[in-house]
């Protein structure tokens, strides 16, 4: 059993760092809609000059009440921290 043993006490991935959680305040109806990105799947690299960032557009859309659909442009240096953010139909809530 030595072998399972390993797997589960081997080292954890930190999923924590994996995922960037971001909120959004809808324009029509003011609810506050939390998006997750997936750093290591949902970004796309691009270059601007000869700087490489990663880029990813997100849609997202709140209660069944309201259909706003928010987009959600993130920008990321190549090391994933976050350079810009900015939303259509919505607004940025910073992270405190
Ligand atoms: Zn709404």
């Amino acid at each position: 059993m030595g072998f399972l043993k390993n797997l589960f006490n081997g080292t954890p991935a930190k999923p924590e760092k994996r995922y960037f959680v971001f909120k959004v305040k809808c324009n029509r109806c003011g609810e506050i809609i939390e998006g997750r990105l997936d750093l290591d799947n949902d970004l796309s690299l691009e270059y601007e000059g000869d700087r490489a960032v990663y880029f990813v557009r997100k849609g997202l859309m709140g209660s069944s009440r309201c259909f706003q659909q928010i987009e959600v442009e993130l920008k990321f240096t190549s090391s994933r921290e976050l350079i810009e953010q900015q939303a259509q139909g919505g607004k940025v809530v910073e992270n405190d």
